[in-house]
């Protein structure tokens, strides 16, 4: 199996690459923290040393690279998850470092973040200058789906792209893969609608819990209840747990989601459609985010609301 290249090793990334190479891919990896991809590193081999585990790795390598620009040079295949567009930019463009300096006939850039729609745009025209493919590949799920291989991915872009990806890298990363059509930007649009509904869930999840808190009613009882009628949903089963113990354990950071409502109004605002509840919702992310709560998960939306003097341990 040919080496793949995966750029940006964080909650999600690292997930990923990892079941790429469990799947026997040999990786060239980077990450700007280099200390956290040699980490990385060091424990995949460790893994492929131990017991078997059930999977395949085989003698699949691991790489750590020096620059993104030299994971493209070693790769066809280029996968990232960065965290925001600037990171995206400067990971892909730069003069000196950049993937882009590499890419050509034969490679393809598959780019996992969340970001923007004309960031997507301004990566697939420069990937495209270089004669390489473009594959947009945002995905629905957090880091516990990330680590088991069941994402869902949303992609838009060269369809030749996403049929070399589908099968030999999505399907290891993922139980499911739309393919939303050659125009860049379906799947990040559909990204960035799914993200909206999450966040104005999680701060409707937010407010319930605080007002239950201050009239003095068991949140736990919340959740049970939730959980057995037609509001049941995995998301405020898992959240609401973390809400009732104050304990926030980054799956997704609050930032990130914070930066996909932002994406989301501002999509709104292009499309000219009316989007008031997510306008609300993303101003309890933000005021969260001043707080101090951004590198929290994003269920710790709920300390913006939370009547303090209220709690039932106070
Ligand atoms: P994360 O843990 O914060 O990781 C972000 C990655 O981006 C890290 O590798 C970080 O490197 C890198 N990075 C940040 N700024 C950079 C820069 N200026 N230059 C180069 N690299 C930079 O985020 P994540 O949760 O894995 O999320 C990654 C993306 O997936 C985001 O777009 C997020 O919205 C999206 N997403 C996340 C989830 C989730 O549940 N977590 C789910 C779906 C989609 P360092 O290690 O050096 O900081």
């Amino acid at each position: 199996m040919s080496a793949v290249g995966f750029i940006g090793l964080g909650i999600m990334g690292s997930g990923m690459a990892r079941n790429l190479f469990r799947a026997g891919h040999s990786l060239y990896v980077w990450n700007r923290t280099r200390s956290a991809a040699e980490a990385f590193a060091k424990e995949l081999v460790n893994e492929q040393c131990g017991e078997s585990k059930g999977y395949s790795s085989g003698n699949a390598q691991v790489h750590v690279a020096d620059s993104p620009r030299s994971v493209a040079g070693a790769c066809n295949v280029i996968y990232s998850m960065l965290s925001t567009p600037e990171a995206a930019l400067s990971v892909h463009l730069d003069a000196e470092r950049g993937t882009v300096q590499e890419l050509g006939p034969q490679k393809m850039l598959i780019e996992c973040s969340t970001l923007d729609v004309s960031t997507m745009e301004r990566l697939s025209e420069a990937v495209h200058q270089r004669g390489a493919l473009f594959l947009e590949a945002p995905v629905s799920g957090s880091k516990v789906p990330a680590q088991t291989g069941t994402l869902i991915f949303l992609c838009s872009g060269d369809r030749a792209a996403y049929d070399r990806v589908a099968s030999s890298g999505l399907d290891v990363m993922g139980k499911a893969s739309f393919f939303l059509g050659e125009r860049c930007g379906a799947g990040t649009k559909m990204k960035i609608v799914v993200n909206m509904i999450m966040g104005s869930m999680m701060v409707a999840l937010a407010e319930g819990a605080s007002l239950a808190e201050s009239c003095g009613l068991s949140t736990e009882t919340l959740n049970e209840i939730l959980g057995l009628g037609a509001m049941n949903s995995p998301l405020f089963s898992m959240k609401l747990p973390n809400m009732i113990s104050s304990q926030y354990e980054a799956h997704f950071p609050l930032k990130h989601q914070q930066k996909d409502l932002r994406f989301a109004i501002s999509l709104g605002d292009e499309m000219e459609q009316w989007l008031p509840l997510s306008a609300i919702a993303n101003e309890v992310f933000k005021a969260a985010q001043a707080s101090g709560f951004g590198d929290y998960d994003f269920s710790a939306v709920v300390e913006a609301l939370r009547n303090k003097k209220r709690r039932p341990s106070n």
